[in-house]
């Protein structure tokens, strides 16, 4: 891959391996569409899967990141721009985009829900009621720390011991 201006904007399509990984991808702000959300189960055979997705990825743009050779090499021949990815743990596999020259960013970022893909945006003041009425958010930390909210499926986001760890992870891919 051509590593090129306008890295942090690459977006990409994930096969069924990559659930943490579009997670990660996600956190580092990147729109990361996970085969598994693609698929309402309407999509039943694997080799129809693929294609699907090789379609979504032409359509969308994406580049199309999959642990299966077959369909680097069926994708490929369409057009789509492909990463094979063969490890299996989510810190080395990022390790393989950065070989592949994808320039990516490594600092967790609040732009993107890591469950659903939509964009988060800040939570106002006056919606601290409903931050002290959602049971993960520690009510403790309501009126002190910023928080995102899902535009989508309502997740609420905060720089938590979650991004520290991750940080802390991805310090040592820099
Ligand atoms: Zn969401």
């Amino acid at each position: 891959m051509e590593k090129e201006e306008g890295d942090e904007t690459i977006r990409f399509v994930t096969d069924r391996m990559f659930g943490k990984l579009s997670t990660w991808l996600r956190v580092l702000g990147y729109d990361t569409v996970y085969a598994a959300d693609l698929n309402d189960g309407s999509v039943q055979a694997v080799e129809d899967e693929d294609k699907a997705l090789a379609a979504f990825a032409i359509v969308e743009s994406r580049v199309l990141l999959t642990r299966d050779k077959g369909l680097v090499a069926a994708a490929t021949k369409k057009g789509v721009q492909c990463l094979y990815i063969k490890t299996d743990e989510v810190m080395e596999q990022l390790k393989e985009l950065l070989r592949y020259n994808v320039n990516l960013n490594l600092e967790p970022v609040p732009l993107r829900c890591s469950v659903c893909n939509a964009s988060i945006r800040p939570v106002e003041e006056s919606e601290e009621d409903m931050l002290k009425e959602t049971s993960y958010v520690p009510t403790s930390m309501v009126g002190k720390w910023e928080f995102w909210i899902c535009v989508r499926c309502g997740r609420i986001y905060w720089e938590g011991s979650h991004w520290r760890n991750m940080r802390e992870m991805l310090r040592q891919l820099q």
